[in-house]
């Protein structure tokens, strides 16, 4: 008789967990608490515009993308490598700081940016260029930004470039994460894209659901677990309208839920958010970033403005163009949507002085208190293993690796794996 397992989360973790359970030959259903799979990826399309959950991109080198995607069927839209840096009366193209280096030299001119610091961007592209990811979490930790300074950067490349640029991956413009989110995403950036895929975010689980399905296991949307419980022979689950007792347990779900359905107390629960505003702007002419993220290098708020509608076409209708702006910071979350709308149309005003932002027009205000969990220097030596979470249950979540796409989907192959050896 095959194993059977229950997966609690249909995030990415989760639906990577259960296409390799399911394709081990597990008897796996997927029990998620939404109505639709994703967890923290996730979009909708509303009056011809596709909105995804906050501002975020699929980094095409991350290794679990290249492992559990199908990449070409996301029909991905690329960003252009580098980025606008923006201050009022001023905007400066900083082409491709990390991934091409004739590009780097051609935009040695930007004067946001010194030689000396983008000379020190090659060497160090060159450093972890020989490094594997893997190795990259475990090497000594520090803050993004002790360890800039300790490189050599100039306090004006990291306040007008990394700040902003990390502080939108890491959600955190202080640059006190730790260094080695910055390793692992500088070196995907140098190896890869960032990009969209044209129909959303939320067609990436999309397909891993697909994908789980098609290996035989069964998702149950709109489905919570309620209670978990752990005997020696067996775990109890249970739902609202379900009690199922399994051979094994993968929690998937974030990590104040699996704190909670486990009791595991080395589950980080801090954590770190952010709001991404969405925008109209009733002309078809796009502003002239091409598709590159503008950096608010003169200000704060918002951190970034992005032009989707150019990277993604398909995310507007044609006569539109769609931006989105994120605030970083506890005091975004409760700042009104109007306030945050007028901050974005100031500060493109101030940064594009000949042109009007008076019609542009916030579609919708994503407020995500924990967009993911904090991740201050050395926090991942403790994080909690895989098989931390009791006698027949699993841990598998971005948590258990570091907080991004890479983390979720790996962890996901990792519980899978421990629970097929282990049973
Ligand atoms: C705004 C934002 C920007 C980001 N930017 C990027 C980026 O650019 N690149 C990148 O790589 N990463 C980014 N991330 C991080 C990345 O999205 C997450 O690390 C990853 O999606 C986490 O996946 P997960 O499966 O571990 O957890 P989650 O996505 O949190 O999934 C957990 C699932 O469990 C479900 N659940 C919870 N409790 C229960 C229960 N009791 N029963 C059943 N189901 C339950 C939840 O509904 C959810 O669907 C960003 C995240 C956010 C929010």
């Amino acid at each position: 008789m095959s194993r059977s397992v229950v997966v609690i989360g249909g995030g990415l973790a989760g639906l990577v967990a259960a296409r390799h359970l399911a394709d081990g030959g597990a008897d796996v259903t997927l029990y998620e608490a939404n109505e639709t799979v994703g967890g923290r990826v996730t979009s909708q399309t509303d009056a011809g515009y596709t909105l995804d959950r906050g501002f975020q991109v699929l980094f095409t080198a991350y290794p679990a993308v290249q492992r559990e995607l199908d990449l070409d069927a996301l029909d991905l839209r690329r960003f252009a490598p580098g980025a606008t840096i923006a201050r009022p009366g001023k905007r400066s193209v900083l082409a491709d700081p990390l991934g091409d280096p004739t590009a780097a030299l051609a935009s040695l001119r930007t004067d946001e940016v010194t030689t000396t610091d983008k000379l020190r961007t090659l060497a160090l592209r060159q450093d972890l260029g020989t490094r594997a990811y893997d190795e990259l979490l475990d090497r000594p930790d520090a803050s993004i930004r002790e360890w800039l300074q300790e490189w050599g950067f100039s306090e004006q490349y990291i306040g007008n470039f990394i700040a902003p640029f990390y502080g939108g991956i890491t959600l955190d413009r202080s640059l006190s994460t730790s260094k080695r989110v910055f390793e692992y995403t500088f070196k995907a950036l140098s190896d890869g894209d960032s990009a969209v895929p044209a129909a959303g975010m939320a067609a990436i689980p999309k397909q891993l659901a697909e994908a789980a399905a098609d290996s035989g296991a069964t998702i149950h949307t709109d489905e919570a677990v309620t209670e978990l419980r752990q005997k020696r022979r067996h775990a109890v689950v249970v739902t609202d309208s379900d009690r199922r007792a399994v051979d094994a347990v993968v929690v998937a779900t974030g990590p104040r839920p699996a704190a909670r359905l486990t009791g595991c107390e080395s589950i980080p629960t801090a954590g770190i958010g952010c709001v991404t505003q969405h925008y109209r702007l009733p002309d078809a002419d796009p502003l002239d970033t091409g598709r590159r993220l503008l950096l608010n290098a003169g200000g704060t708020a918002p951190n970034t403005v992005v032009p989707m509608s150019t990277v993604a076409p398909e995310y507007a209708p044609d006569d539109t163009v769609l931006l989105n702006a994120t605030f970083l910071g506890e005091e975004a979350i409760n700042t009104a949507s109007e306030h945050l709308a007028t901050q974005t149309r100031e500060t493109l005003s101030a940064w594009y002085p000949d042109r009007s932002f008076e019609r542009l027009e916030p579609l919708r205000t994503d407020r995500i208190p924990f967009a993911q969990f904090a991740q201050p220097p050395g926090v991942h030596e403790s994080l909690p293993d895989v098989r931390d979470g009791g006698r027949r249950t699993y841990l598998a979540g971005e948590y258990t690796e570091w907080s991004s796409i890479q983390g979720a989907m790996k962890s996901g192959r990792k519980a899978a794996q421990a629970v097929l050896e282990d049973h």
